[in-house]
């Protein structure tokens, strides 16, 4: 009998690893990595600068501790080139492995913004823990970045910036933070905190080319031109622009990929013997790019190939953003519920309902003090229908 075989070993193929073998000591596991098999927490990283950890201080697990905590093969460095579904083979540069089952958990790469200049290839963007590496490293001794989104791992970047003393510029095509999480008012609650502390917005603009002030050295500062014709010099740019799920290995081997690798309510792909979960699955439309489903489609998968198949049923999972400044948990409604934004300012926070025309409750979000009401409005978001 062949191996289940999992490609990935960030939080999604952690995971599943972690929970199946909860359930089956011993039945044979491979995990490929086109890493080095490190496990750390994603989400660290963009709140690690100020307490001048190091890449080697946040990694949580070497491939061989984790080798033998997941008791399984983990073969480390080796990128899988192509999947054959009809064999069940998966091939990397030097040899073949065979599946009974597969689990793709890919990951997603940063996505590239269409910039003009020659300072483009000198964009950073901080994915893992090798990135996050270069990214301290570019900052050492220098004074300013310009951070390129305001998305969640924009504003958190900038929030951690500030505090180890950088000069910041953040640049968004939206005219507010967190354009995917928040209604405009506690968005433009976080835009004032986060400019109080230091940060300088550049919102409703787009960055179109970034160019070295001196073309022959390397690490000379860095001109940001925007849209309307200004510019930004910084000596660090930082490309946070959202993310690009992996999805060509799914594609070329004919699974039905969308935005990302297309799975059913029981993370399956179009072909019957392979996975997907974390940032390359795609499921019902919906991409989940975040640690709360992940781990729980983690355990719903495992107990699929355990015993019988279990549905990822995803409840309302809000999304915590690490911006000192102004604590913010969001978790919006879904993109066809129709509603209004109903908001309350409290003492030191705001609380936003998102209501339908039946009165329901289909989505919040909190800022500073408000956020201690996550759990009543997630019991709320959760309870049945009436009738
Ligand atoms: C800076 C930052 C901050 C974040 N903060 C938060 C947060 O506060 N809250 C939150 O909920 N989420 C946050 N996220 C998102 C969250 O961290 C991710 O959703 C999650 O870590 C993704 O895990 P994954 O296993 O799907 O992907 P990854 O961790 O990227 O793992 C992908 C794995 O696949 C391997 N791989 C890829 N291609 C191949 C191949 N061809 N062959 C072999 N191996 C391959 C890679 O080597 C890697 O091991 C953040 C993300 C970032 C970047």
């Amino acid at each position: 009998m062949e191996p289940i075989v999992i490609i990935g070993s960030g939080l999604a193929g952690v995971s599943f690893a972690r929970q199946y073998r909860k359930l089956e000591r011993n039945a044979p596991l491979v995990m490929v990595t086109a890493d080095d098999g490190g496990f750390y927490s994603k989400p660290s990283l963009s709140g690690a600068l100020a307490g001048r950890k190091t890449a080697q201080k946040l990694l949580l697990k070497n491939a061989a501790a984790l080798r033998r905590e997941l008791n399984a093969t983990l073969l480390t460095d080796v990128a899988i080139v192509r999947i054959d579904t009809a064999s069940q083979v998966v091939s990397g540069p030097s040899g073949e492995l065979g599946y009974s089952r597969l689990v793709l958990a890919l990951g997603s790469d940063p996505a590239r913004l269409p910039l003009a200049g020659d300072g483009t290839e000198d964009v950073l963007s901080v994915n893992d823990l090798g990135s996050y590496a270069r990214f301290r490293d570019a900052i050492h001794g220098r004074n300013s970045v310009t951070i390129l989104g305001a998305g969640l791992v924009g504003c958190e970047f900038a929030n951690d910036l500030l505090a180890a003393g950088y000069a910041v510029d953040v640049i968004d095509i939206a005219s507010q933070p967190l354009p995917r999480l928040l209604p405009p008012e506690p968005a433009m609650a976080l835009r004032d905190a986060l400019g109080e502390a230091g940060v300088r917005w550049h919102l409703g603009r787009a960055a179109v080319s970034v160019a070295r002030t001196d073309a022959m050295q390397s690490r000379s500062p860095l001109v940001v031109t925007l849209d309307d014709g200004r510019t930004i010099q910084a000596d660090v740019v930082l490309s946070a622009a959202g993310v690009e799920p992996r999805t060509h290995l799914a594609e070329a081997a004919g699974l039905a990929v969308n935005r990302g690798i297309v799975v059913d309510a029981f993370l399956r792909s179009s072909d019957r013997h392979i996975f997907a979960l974390g940032d390359c699955a795609e499921m019902n439309g919906s991409m989940r790019p975040h640690v709360a489903p992940i781990a729980l489609g983690a355990r719903a998968l495992a107990w699929s190939f355990h015993k019988k198949e279990h549905a990822a049923n995803y409840p309302p999972m809000p999304v915590i953003v690490n911006t000192p400044a102004l604590p913010v948990v969001a978790c919006p409604p879904q993109i066809d519920d129709t509603g209004r934004w109903h908001v309350r300012r409290l003492s030191g926070g705001m609380l936003a309902r998102f209501i339908n025309h039946e009165g329901r409750l289909m989505g919040f979000a909190l800022t500073g003090s408000a956020c201690a009401k996550r759990h009543d409005l997630v019991r709320e978001l959760s309870a049945p229908l009436p009738g």
